[in-house]
């Protein structure tokens, strides 16, 4: 049977009590299948001695012999150290609150010692440390083997759990059938499903635990393409059907082409091209593109509105931030109205009468594209024929959010934009159904920004960089990590930096203050004053982030840029370099930044690249940082790590498609056995688009 199929509970195993069975509760475990699949989230190799003098380099596991008892302190600090001592060094075990250990650890005994032992006071010491006597009958089983190390919560020991599980794999583990194709476990040297469970449990060596653990991360992987490669059938309707046309550019399309004053960039081309496709095939596009920041991914939304407003249908471009809703409405003004269509802005501050005329307008179809912020979800807001949505900066949205805009239309396209990349290990897991589209490349004369990074303690001469660049008529950015001066007083915040670069650096310049406290008439009225070149110094927290296009702005300077993501601060860059000046990038850092935290600003030395920098990012900080997964809990994979086990994964999603290929109702029969998964798995549904 499989192992979703072992239905019994835990009283089918001896010893797992009523207080036992609460405890193992709170940890989610109710039956013996919870059990078996509490796999550890760590091992204690005690399988080989590692001797005292080894104590810098690994965890000591060794035979010693008491040689000397010692009491420091008073009262009830009152502290036992017991020296001992093995073939290599010598060594104390620091008893906190142990002091019963001095009749347990007898001077001239020998005994097991497993600990991590560190250098103080002159000794080699350990205050965490395992003992058992090794001339001792009642063995205690903790020496000579892997130790499987466990969650736990309030009420169970390690030993309970070791026990009890102990005891499920002997009454259960044999009759476990594999859930993996064969062909899979003989061609990725994996183990049989029974023997994974044990091995995993308790290895007898450091390759079989690792064997056991990849088998199971490719299990789940495994599993987690076939429902992603299932989806994308289901929305492909029977098999992957190709698209009806090449993809070129439609008349209103070649219309819009022509009015701009370049050329579009080979990426846009493509882009538009397989998105083009995609809107011909006879399925909705659901399509991620990305594009670094100043790629011009506006301009290919505005072409894929276009065509679906062609057709007579209507177009929805959503944005995270009011600023830039109100920046590709003005586009849209520039570019779109021309050609006759008929856009409208919608965001919060929109009221009451404008705002209801919209709504008619909307439902009636007298408007084509509506372009606006959160407030496109409202409940209220009914389209006449959506059959596009744009979400730029689709991060921003949870998959909700999206899923009840593209709701409002009748299987609307998708067009989702990001300029923070997605790694492709993890758009194979999180966009698994979705295509990628990827711009490549920068519109043509655009150089390079340059970036250095800089001491705080020599602002003066970054201040005076800048004063040069302003002097020649540019403009620049100067980015704060917080609004105002809170607890943390030793960092400089943006409102009282926007008064010290007003009136003292930049005195002879305008400067201004944009947050996101500040209320929206207010930010659009500095935005505009900065646009138009009447204010030269934007001040700003990271809310300058997303979208802000102004090519006249050659300097970035961020201040405190350690308390920033990598990837935020390669979007902050990416807001200068969108003329043909050169431009700069200022990453100013704290005087007591360590060495590491440096290392980290050097990877924007290094790198231009946005999709380099969010690999490091990852690296760095961990999937669950990664935008657009955090909200989803897409990665709350019990054993597998879609990052760390990239290489696994790129080979389950291979298997699973290739079977899907073949035989696409695979295991739909049987979807039951995966339940597991499938529960996990839950928010894919809602990407299912
Ligand atoms: P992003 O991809 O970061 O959203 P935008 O769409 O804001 O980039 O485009 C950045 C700037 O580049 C805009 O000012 C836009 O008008 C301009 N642009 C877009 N496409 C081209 C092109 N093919 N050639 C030159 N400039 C372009
Ligand atoms: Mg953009």
């Amino acid at each position: 049977m499989f192992l979703h199929e072992i239905n019994a509970g835990l009283d089918q195993i001896k010893g797992a009590g009523p207080v036992t069975c609460a405890a193992l509760s709170r940890l989610g475990i109710t039956t013996v299948k919870d059990l078996l699949r509490h796999y550890p989230r760590d091992w204690e190799d005690r399988s080989h001695e590692v001797p005292l003098s080894d104590f810098a380099h690994a965890t000591v596991c060794t035979v010693a012999k008491v040689i000397a008892h010692d009491w420091v302190g008073f009262g009830a600090m009152r502290t036992l150290k017991v020296y001992i001592e093995d073939e290599s060094s010598r060594g104390v075990l620091v008893c906190f609150n142990r002091p019963f250990l001095e009749k347990v650890l007898l001077v001239g005994k020998v005994y097991r010692v497993w600990g991590r032992f560190f250098y103080k006071y002159g000794d080699i010491q350990s205050t965490n440390f395992d003992i058992e006597e090794l001339s001792d009958g009642g063995d205690k089983g903790l020496f000579g083997k892997i130790l499987p190390i466990y969650r736990l919560s309030a009420g169970i020991a390690m030993a309970t759990i070791r026990r009890l599980i102990k005891r499920a794999l002997e009454r259960y583990a044999d009759s476990i059938e594999d859930e993996v194709p064969v062909d899979s476990i003989d061609r990725h040297d994996l183990f049989h499903k029974a023997q994974a469970l044990k091995a995993i449990h308790f290895p007898s060596s450091v390759q079989e635990q690792q064997k056991a653990q990849k088998t199971l991360i490719y299990e789940e992987l495994f599993y987690l393409e076939i429902m992603v490669g299932r989806r994308a059938l289901e929305r492909r309707g029977a098999g992957y059907a190709g698209s009806l046309t090449d993809g070129t550019l439609s008349p209103l399309q070649n219309r819009l082409k022509l009015r701009l004053p370049f050329e579009l960039t080979p990426g846009q081309i493509s882009a538009i091209t397989e998105i083009n496709r995609d809107m011909d095939a006879p399925y909705p596009m659901a399509r991620l593109l990305q594009g670094d920041v100043g790629s011009g991914k506006t301009l290919v939304a505005f072409l894929a509105a276009l065509k679906a407003i062609e057709q007579g249908g209507q177009a929805a471009l959503l944005a995270p931030t009011e600023l830039l809703a109100r920046q590709h409405a003005e586009n849209a003004a520039l570019l779109l109205e021309p050609l006759g269509v008929r856009p409208a802005f919608l965001t919060g501050s929109v009221k009451s009468k404008g705002r209801a005329q919209l709504l008619e307008q909307l439902a009636a179809g007298s408007v084509d594209i509506v372009i606006g912020t959160h407030a496109l979800f409202s409940r209220d807001l009914v389209y006449r024929d959506l059959r596009m949505v744009v979400v730029d900066e689709q991060h921003r949205f949870g998959v909700l959010q999206r899923q009840s805009i593209v709701d409002k239309g009748n299987n609307p396209d998708l067009l989702m934009m990001s300029a923070t990349p997605i790694p492709r290990t993890l758009a194979f897991t999180v966009f698994g159904d979705l295509d990628v589209s990827v711009i490549k490349g920068l519109p043509a004369g655009r150089k390079p920004v340059i970036t250095h990074l800089a001491r705080q303690s020599n602002e003066a001469k970054v201040y005076d960089f800048v004063a040069a660049e302003l002097a020649a008529g540019r403009q620049a950015y100067f980015v704060y990590p917080l609004i105002e001066d809170g607890e943390e007083s030793d960092l400089k915040d943006a409102v009282s930096m926007a008064r010290r670069l007003d009136e003292e650096v930049f005195a002879q310049y305008s400067t201004a203050l944009i947050h996101s406290k500040l209320d929206e008439e207010r930010k659009r009225l500095t935005m505009e004053a900065f646009l138009r070149g009447d204010v030269r110094v934007l001040v700003a927290t990271s809310v300058v982030e997303v979208g802000v296009d102004l090519a006249n702005a050659s300097c970035m300077v961020i201040e405190h840029a350690e308390r920033f993501g990598l990837s935020a601060l390669h979007q902050l860059r990416g807001r200068v370099g969108r003329g043909s000046a050169q431009s700069y990038c200022f990453l100013m850092y704290s005087d007591s930044l360590t060495e590491e935290g440096k290392a980290r600003l050097k990877v924007m030395l290094e790198n231009n690249d946005g999709f380099v920098i969010a690999e490091e990012d990852l690296k760095l900080r961990g999937p669950g940082q990664i935008a657009g997964t955090e909200q989803s809990g897409y990665l709350k994979l019990s054993i597998a790590d879609p990052v760390r086990d990239s290489v696994l994964l790129e080979q389950a999603r291979a298997d699973a498609f290739a079977i899907l290929e073949s035989d696409p109702g695979f295991l739909q029969p049987e979807y039951r056995c995966i339940d597991q998964v499938l529960r996990r798995v839950k928010p894919f549904q809602e990407v299912a688009l």
